[in-house]
């Protein structure tokens, strides 16, 4: 396969082939295919801006029977640092999300084996009462795949209650690589690559705005990266035409530290930032039906996610007042609500406060500096 005519088909928005993709990822300078991927961010996003969020990663609980390998948040039923979070240190957090400039939570847990359908949509009326204009942006399909086991019910009703009771939208959560070969060895406790999928579409037809993510850097090979890339955009090209459906692709690494599947079996992430710069690239390419491409700095860190910016990415995600899952396996990084848009600078655009909708917001006039006390 010659590049030239994979950067012909990519430029015109062409549905690759898992073989093209490959080809590129693996044959293609880097320099090469960056400038192929920014290209269609130009195309997509003719904004120029890259946009940004201010929103608190809450947890619901950190009791879980799904047993990721990957995931050292997670406590198991009945051990002494298990906790479901109560009202009052809700409305703690979010008053201080408020006053941190935040307009969301982005609300998820563990599967606890007794919070059923039940738990959730009392929660979540609860919370839109005390502050309804709080979005919630909540769960992810592994628990909604929980969740309908429990009750023994369908996908469709268990997303039209959470809706009904104040869900704004679902995040790509648990994705992990959608390839149930990699899911039994990381993640087996967890919903399959294909109930995740159909949670997703069921979700388009219900017009929740969802994202899609994948975390990559383990036990997957370079060919299922791309089955991930083509599921997804399969989803997408199903959902209702007024559908917002997949808003943004947020690609991301495994984080090793302390993790099992580092401890038990010495896998380690060996992502380069070429890597993930190529990874940025060739979801831009992949998805031409998906606008938004998110980098993960919190994953890869500023330097790196500056340079995604310059290889199809379009948007740096939240500040995350608050992350305890991913933060648990190591990841490093912090921004403020100055130098996320410090870093956007040096990058070379300016720097857009977004909602989950993607639709722009107003700086908030006073911005309280955020004490971390989590
Ligand atoms: S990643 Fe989520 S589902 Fe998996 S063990 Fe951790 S909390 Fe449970």
């Amino acid at each position: 396969m010659h590049l030239d005519e994979l950067y012909a088909k990519a430029l015109n928005f062409d549905m690759l082939t898992i073989e093209e993709g490959m080809a590129l990822f693996e044959q293609a300078p880097l320099t090469e295919l960056m400038f192929v991927a920014n290209e269609l961010r130009k195309k997509q996003v003719p904004h120029g801006k890259v946009t940004w969020q201010i929103d608190r990663n809450v947890n619901t609980t950190n009791v879980c029977i799904a047993n990721c390998k990957f995931c050292n948040f997670f406590r198991i039923p009945g051990h002494a640092d298990a906790y479901i979070t109560d009202i009052a240190t809700y409305k703690k957090k979010i008053d201080e999300t408020i006053r941190w400039g935040g307009d969301q939570l982005l609300l998820q847990g563990g599967h606890h084996p007794e919070l059923g359908l039940q738990f959730y949509v009392d929660l979540f009326k609860q919370l839109k009462q005390l502050y309804p204009t709080i979005k919630l942006h909540t769960l992810g399909p592994p628990e909604i795949a929980h969740i309908t086991k429990l009750e023994k019910s369908t996908h469709k009703e268990v997303l039209t209650a959470l809706k009904e009771a104040g869900m704004d939208s679902l995040p790509g959560a648990g994705a992990e690589i959608l390839v149930d070969r990699v899911r039994r060895l990381i993640s087996k406790g967890k919903c399959g690559s294909q109930e995740w999928l159909d949670i997703m579409h069921e979700a388009h037809k219900l017009n929740i705005t969802t994202s899609g993510t994948m975390m990559f850097g383990h036990v997957e090979t370079v060919r299922e990266r791309f089955e991930h890339l083509v599921k997804i955009r399969e989803v997408q090209s199903r959902k209702p035409a007024e559908a917002k459906g997949f808003l943004a692709f947020i690609p991301w690494t495994f984080q090793d530290v302390d993790t099992l599947l580092t401890k038990i079996r010495g896998v380690h992430n060996l992502t380069t930032p070429d890597e993930y710069i190529r990874m940025i690239a060739i979801s831009r390419i992949m998805l031409p039906n998906v606008k938004n491409i998110q980098a993960s700095w919190l994953t890869v860190g500023k330097q790196t996610a500056q340079i995604c910016l310059h290889s199809g990415a379009n948007d740096f995600g939240s500040i995350m007042l608050e992350e305890n899952v991913v933060s648990a396996a190591g990841a490093p990084h912090r921004f403020t609500y100055k130098s996320i848009q410090q870093a956007i600078k040096e990058a070379g655009f300016e720097p857009q406060l977004r909602n989950q909708q993607y639709e722009w917001r107003q700086m908030p006039q006073v911005i309280e500096e955020q004490v971390i006390d989590y």
